[in-house]
């Protein structure tokens, strides 16, 4: 069969990886300059890895990139280090990343909100009936389960940053698959997820995969002899095609989809992004704290504080130190169109709270990354309104954050649907 994939992040080049060694034809459509998509990253000429443009790290439960990167025999190349995670309790930070050191949290005192948290937290780690937890909020849920205070302290701050308007509209099944699929140890790749998402194409170009970068596909058509993929002014045929865009893109790219299908997707609600990176002279986190968890209700202007390098040591970014600043939005918040320096001014003073001998000319460059795409929002019952990977039109498949629910979106699970999409092309 001769295949084109749309979108060479990891979802697509997964896709790719298992088409061509069933001895297709695969072409890759990218627009972008670059493979990696939302995890690609970028480097400055004397940094000898690259920083991803939006924070990213795996975790060890992820088994379809862990497994993904082995067929590859890059996993010499994966690293696990164990960075800290704070929490913010009236005026300081407190690690929060082993059951040793929630217990210690003063953030729910130490008598029965304690017990509750832990038992909420066994309990959806153990159980699988994430079914069932979908049919209600989250926000009603641990209200009712773990406790208004609990639930104020440690659950809504997460959810507000995350969803914002939509705080109280998603399900339970959402918070369920982030307790069950995370792990305390963080990944990353030796040289950065560029490096790997590169390393990546390379063996997928070895293989006779065609990657053509910078090409934009126009729409899609179903044609008497198969599908057409337009893009450049030119028209070329398929006999599949797989879109590993948004669901809004895709809803333009093919607008021959049924109107059902087509109301799916549109239908599908999600938040964007904004993320700030900055190279320092210092570092900014004396304690070494990795992620700092900012409720904005402290008054924080960001949902989390990222600082990289003390994850991965300054001395692969030339000793700089590699900061984010990072927020879930919706679509026309303001942070979307304020200049890279107005956005500066927002954020600096929360720079200050977390060192108070932080100064502005620690400041050496920034860089802002948006995107409208970051975060799908599962309401409830979400399940019903997941578009189906094969579209009602013959040949053409669709892959996308918005379909790996119930778990949570991530480069682990735009590998696993991916592959389950290849699976499904060859029948
Ligand atoms: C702020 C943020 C933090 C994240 N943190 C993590 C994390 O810590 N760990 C983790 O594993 N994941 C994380 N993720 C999620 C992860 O980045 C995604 O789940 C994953 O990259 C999605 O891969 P994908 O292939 O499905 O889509 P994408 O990466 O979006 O790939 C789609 C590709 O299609 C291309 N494209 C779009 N339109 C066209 C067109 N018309 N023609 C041709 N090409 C087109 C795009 O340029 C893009 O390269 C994070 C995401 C964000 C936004």
């Amino acid at each position: 069969m001769k295949i084109a994939i749309i979108g060479a992040g990891y979802g697509g080049m997964a896709a790719a990886w298992d088409l061509k060694r069933a001895g297709h034809e695969v072409t890759i459509f990218e627009s972008a300059d670059f493979v990696g998509g939302l995890a690609s990253g970028f480097k400055e000429p004397h940094w000898d890895w690259s920083v991803e443009k939006f924070y990213h790290h795996w975790f060890q439960t992820d088994s379809e990139m862990m497994s993904l990167i082995r067929e590859l025999d890059l996993d010499d190349k994966v690293i696990f280090p164990r960075p800290l995670t704070v929490m913010y309790h009236e005026g300081k930070f407190y690690p929060f990343d082993s059951i040793l050191k929630a217990l210690l949290f003063p953030g729910l005192g130490f008598g029965l909100d304690k017990i509750r948290f832990g038992f909420v937290g066994l309990f959806l780690r153990l159980t699988n009936n994430w079914k069932a937890l979908e049919t209600v909020t989250a926000d009603s849920w641990m209200m009712k389960w773990a406790g208004k205070n609990v639930y104020e302290k440690m659950w809504k701050p997460l959810l507000i940053g995350k969803f914002g308007p939509f705080y109280r509209d998603v399900n339970m099944a959402w918070m369920w698959a982030r307790i069950k699929a995370r792990t305390t140890r963080l990944g990353t790749f030796e040289g950065g997820f560029q490096r790997f998402a590169d390393l990546f194409a390379d063996r997928l170009r070895d293989w006779g995969v065609e990657i053509r970068l910078g090409v934009k596909v126009e729409s899609i058509k179903r044609e008497q002899a198969g599908l057409s993929v337009r893009s450049d002014g030119k028209t070329e045929s398929f006999d599949k095609i797989l879109v590993t865009t948004s669901p809004n893109l895709m809803a333009k790219l093919s607008p021959d989809l049924p109107e059902n299908y087509l109301k799916g997707l549109l239908e599908l609600k999600s938040m964007g992004a904004v993320v700030m990176v900055l190279s320092l002279k210092e570092q900014l986190s004396k304690d070494g704290y990795y992620w700092f968890n900012l409720p904005k209700e402290a008054g924080f202007p960001m949902l989390a504080l990222v600082e990289h390098t003390n994850f991965v040591p300054p001395e692969h970014f030339g000793g700089d130190r590699i900061v984010y600043a990072g927020d879930y939005l919706e679509a026309g918040h303001e942070y979307f169109s304020l200049s890279d320096e107005q956005l500066l001014e927002v954020y600096l003073p929360a720079f200050e709270r977390i060192n108070p001998e932080f100064k502005r000319d620690w400041v050496k460059k920034v860089w802002v990354f948006k995107t409208n795409y970051a975060q799908p929002v599962p309401l409830v019952n979400h399940s019903k309104n997941i578009p189906a990977i094969q579209t009602p039109i013959d040949g053409l498949y669709f892959a996308s954050m918005s379909q790996v629910y119930p778990w949570d979106r991530g480069t682990n699970f735009a590998v696993e649907i991916g592959r389950r999409a290849a699976r499904l092309m060859l029948g």
